[in-house]
């Protein structure tokens, strides 16, 4: 599977703000955005006006970088929301918060988006009792998400869930910390999607 391996932090000063890319070290002091919060390149801090195609380039590029999805895959959720009921930027957003990585995340089953691909590619999670390794798959309205049993008594998955205990788990998923596992209690709400983008700009890039 293509992915981009280049410097995440890098990927963050680009957009001017924490894309939370890194596990632990984006809730300290070292992370590069808190800083040194400039553009990378030799003329990061000299850069003009943003045209309205680079606002709305950027809008993209911070969902896609957040969300850890190439392009095209990108241009395929963007198809899909734009299908669906409803608002197409919101659509998008929570299409993209319903991939299975991105659930592991925000459970604090992983420590980054990235390490959560890793681990449920390594088949560490089960969706409704089933293992599933796909970091796409899209889960729905009533699944339960569960660290497998195997899975449980690894040290490295209990060091994992262990650091991220403080990190809150947002309303739309509700965790039971013992089992390990929760269930989706609905897909969220834009007010629940913590991710700082006008997706309006994203709509309005793909509708040109
Ligand atoms: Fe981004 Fe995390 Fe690096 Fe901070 S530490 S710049 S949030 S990837």
């Amino acid at each position: 599977m293509a992915r981009y391996t280049g410097a995440a932090c890098r990927q963050c000063r680009r957009e001017g703000k924490k894309l939370f890319l890194k596990g632990e070290r984006c809730y300290s002091d070292k992370c590069a955005v808190t800083r040194r919060a400039t553009v990378p390149g030799q003329h990061g801090n000299s850069r003009k006006k943003v045209s309205e195609y680079g606002l709305q380039l950027r809008a993209k590029q911070t969902a896609k970088h957040y969300y850890g999805v190439l392009e095209s895959q990108f241009a395929k959720y963007y198809e899909m929301a734009m299908s669906k009921e409803g608002v197409t930027g919101e659509n998008l957003l929570r299409i993209l918060e319903s991939r299975l990585d991105n659930v592991v995340y925000r459970l604090g089953f992983a420590l980054s988006r990235k390490e959560a691909r890793q681990l449920v590619t390594h088949g560490h999670y089960t969706v409704n009792g089933k293992k599933v390794n796909i970091p796409s798959y899209l889960c729905k309205a009533g699944d339960v998400i569960a660290i497998s049993n195997k899975s449980k008594d690894s040290d490295k998955i209990k060091a994992i869930v262990e650091a991220n205990s403080a990190r809150p788990v947002p309303a739309w998923l509700d965790l039971d910390r013992n089992q390990l596992s929760a269930r989706i209690v609905q897909l969220p709400n834009r007010e629940e999607i913590d991710l700082d983008v006008a997706e309006h700009l994203i709509v309005e890039l793909y509708s040109k």
